[in-house]
């Protein structure tokens, strides 16, 4: 017989763990909604040339790239920004500005499986479209903010930089934009003895590799940025930004120790323009980076205009790893009922669905258990309480209600049975 296994690096997921995914998923986005983003949702494939065009053509090796039935090159989404600067491009550049939007959808990228590291998983993300860059940076990174928080998940640090800081480094030394590249990735993977040897290789000077090295482990309160000026040795508007952040920052309610600035933030990919950020979780291992996002310039790698946007992808599936297991269990089904007799089981039915059309959740014994069993199946499922129905009940229009964790009974007529639950 063949063994019939799930696709590596995919995962089933039982009703209890989607109820927890649905609270929190439901919590970002009544967060998302307060900050007035509109979601969207686009194909789960696309071209792949639009994966190629924002990414690289590397981007293929790590992506589900295939051809479909029609010859044409499809790609499974590895995440979403692409697809929503595509939408934009093509049919919501003419809105007006400043665009908010979130979604929250699956990807998938062909990588080695292990904890919180997955071939399927869910991100939900943010992107502000056509906002001025201070502004759009600070609204974003605050939705980042509360998103982390309101859903449970132990964050560690929020670390923010500026790709800026390092591109004025550059400058100076006369790197030019495609090693500029190179050293970005190597820094996004803190591969520094790989930054040792590239530099050596390519003839860059011993002394900026210094400095680029002081520069990115200089991670810590808002305070490092007076040592990253000096560094810099004077003027550097980049870090007068991060300055001007930070207060905006404050005022969103987020305190100077609920972040941190950290100009060794690199992300790896070449569209990042200025401000980037990164959030870490507690209780994920290695792979403790919850969220990244940045400002970046998209549109016109998909054939628009040039616009400032700012967004953030959280790995939904870290957060909800990174909630602390101790929050009470919530029993979710409110009644269970036991129907001893085909009359009784009409009656049940009936009352569950005046019940259930005014958002009780009731369910009934579909096997026809004896009751004693039928208590013990209710227990075990979470119900909350447990009406037994037989002729006694039908006769005089009344049941006793049984609370699952106390054993108490109270008697309650059918016709109030409704306002019973409904006032508890
Ligand atoms: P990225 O689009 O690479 O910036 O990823 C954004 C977030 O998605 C990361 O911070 C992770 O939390 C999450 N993520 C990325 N790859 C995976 C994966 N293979 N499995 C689970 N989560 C992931």
């Amino acid at each position: 017989m063949t063994d019939f296994q799930r696709p590596r690096g995919t995962r089933d997921f039982p009703p209890e763990e989607m109820e927890q995914r649905r609270i929190v998923e439901d919590g970002l986005r009544k967060v998302a909604r307060s900050f007035n983003f509109g979601e969207v949702m686009t194909p789960t494939f696309e071209n792949t040339e639009l994966f190629v065009a924002k990414s690289g053509p590397g981007i293929i090796d790590e992506i589900y790239a295939f051809k479909d039935k029609g010859d044409r090159e499809i790609s499974l989404r590895p995440e979403l920004t692409a697809a929503v600067m595509r939408y934009y491009v093509k049919e919501l550049h003419t809105r007006p500005k400043p665009l908010k939007l979130y979604y929250m959808g699956n990807c998938f990228r062909y990588e080695r499986p292990q904890k919180g590291r997955y071939r399927e998983f869910w991100q939900f993300g943010a992107e502000i479209i056509g906002a001025p860059s201070l502004e759009a940076d600070a609204e974003v990174l605050a939705l980042a903010y509360y998103c982390a928080v309101g859903s449970g998940a132990v964050v560690t640090d929020i670390r923010i930089g500026h790709l800026g800081v390092m591109k004025a480094l550059f400058e100076k030394a006369q790197i030019g934009d495609d090693l500029q590249a190179d050293i970005r990735r190597y820094l996004d993977k803190k591969d520094f003895d790989g930054l040792d040897a590239f530099f050596a290789e390519k003839g860059l000077s011993p002394e900026t590799l210094g400095t680029l090295t002081e520069l990115v482990n200089l991670h810590g309160n808002r305070n490092i940025l007076d040592k990253a000026q000096e560094l810099m040795g004077g003027d550097c508007a980049d870090i007068v930004y991060l300055k001007d952040l930070a207060r905006r920052l404050n005022s969103y309610g987020i305190q100077d120790s609920q972040y941190s600035i950290d100009l060794g933030v690199a992300r790896g990919l070449d569209y990042y323009t200025g401000m980037v950020f990164e959030i870490d979780a507690a209780g994920l291992g290695a792979e403790s980076q919850i969220c990244g996002g940045g400002a970046y310039s998209l549109s016109e790698t998909f054939g628009g205009q040039q616009i400032f946007s700012t967004g953030f992808a959280f790995g939904f599936d870290r957060l909800i790893l990174a909630r602390s297991s101790d929050e009470e269990i919530i029993p979710k089904l409110d009644i269970y009922f036991i129907p001893i007799s085909d009359d009784a089981r009409l009656k049940c039915l009936e009352l569950a669905t005046e019940l259930r059309k005014a958002g009780v959740s009731a369910d009934i014994d579909l096997l026809g258990r004896k009751v004693g069993k039928a208590f013990g199946y209710a227990d075990t499922i979470g119900a909350r309480t447990a009406i037994v129905i037989g002729d006694k009940e039908l006769a005089e229009k009344k049941v006793n209600v049984k609370d699952m964790a106390t054993g108490d009974q109270t008697p309650v007529e059918f016709s109030r049975l409704l306002d019973h639950y409904q006032n508890k």
